[in-house]
């Protein structure tokens, strides 16, 4: 439907992120509104997202309709140009902006939209991609309340084995103990999609204590302490009030060893989600 970048206006920032920003756009030729998100072409970052996203197409990850290159788009020098991504609007905004604004989640609201995290996690996996960044501000929240997954910006296809530490990916808070410490937590081996199962797990916790769960309330934590806390951290604080179920599922997705943590499959049969 979208045939040049000229038919969108940007009407104002949805956000910014690693590599760029993201706009909310309006196309002109069908009178609706779409997201942009215009990436600075500088790495190699970018090509393996478009790749992903021009392949992916599920319920469950955010649409992307169009992908633009445009080339040398400006003169200072800088050799990059842009590449520009028209996604579907996602106008309830993400996971995280829901957090800021209720605090909490219901049980009922997590199991859902747990059970749509991993509808997206098997699809993807199916695919042998693994995301690598799940956390709040890459679940996004269309109009009819849906969640879908968004930004493959670090995602990447797996071809044969694991391709060792690459540490500096993604956000660490949510990363898993073999990510961080591969030698200590048998990383080189490890599938890596369980280490997206380890982050929704973080993520749904999160929702329910309403605040970052592998360390105390309130605390503003550097690297260090938040390593130790995913490695080393021996307690899982639990919601006191947390149904068994739901405490059930988390502890199978905080599960530090990959080998017995649960896999996507496993979990879409848990009865939290079922
Ligand atoms: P980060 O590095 O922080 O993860 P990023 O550069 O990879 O960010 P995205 O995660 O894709 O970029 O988007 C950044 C933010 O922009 C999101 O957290 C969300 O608030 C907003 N956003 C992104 N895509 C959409 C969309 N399709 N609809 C509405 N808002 C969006
Ligand atoms: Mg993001």
């Amino acid at each position: 439907i979208i045939k040049d970048l000229s038919d969108l206006e940007k009407r104002e920032v949805l956000g910014h992120g690693n590599g760029g920003t993201v706009y909310k756009v309006y196309h002109t030729k069908t009178c609706s509104f779409y997201a942009l998100k215009v990436l600075r072409l500088n790495g190699i970052r970018q090509p393996v997202e478009a790749e992903i996203l021009k392949r992916v197409d599920s319920p469950y990850i955010v649409k992307c309709h169009a992908v633009f290159d445009s080339g040398n788009s400006n003169n200072d020098g800088d050799k990059g140009g842009d590449i520009s991504f028209v996604m579907e609007y996602m106008e309830g905004g993400s996971l995280n902006d829901v957090l800021r604004q209720h605090r909490i989640l219901s049980e009922k609201v997590i199991s859902v939209l747990a059970r749509r995290v991993l509808e997206g996690l098997g699809y993807l996996h199916g695919m042998n991609i693994v995301h690598r960044d799940i956390k709040p501000s890459n679940l996004l929240i269309n109009g009819k309340g849906e969640v879908k997954i968004a930004d493959f910006g670090v995602s990447h296809v797996v071809e044969g084995r694991f391709e060792g530490n690459e540490n500096d990916a993604g956000t660490c808070a949510y990363m898993s103990p073999e990510r961080i410490d591969p030698e200590r937590w048998g990383g080189e081996n490890a599938d890596e999609f369980s280490g997206d199962v380890w982050s929704m797990g973080v993520v749904m916790l999160e929702c329910l204590l309403g605040y970052f769960p592998l360390i105390g309330a309130g605390q503003r934590p550097d690297w260090a302490t938040l390593m130790c806390a995913i490695c080393f951290g021996e307690k899982l604080e639990m919601p006191e009030k947390a149904s068994p179920e739901f405490q059930n599922f988390v502890r199978r997705c905080l599960e530090k060893n990959w080998r017995k943590r649960a896999t996507v499959l496993e979990l879409l049969h848990h009865p939290f989600v079922s």
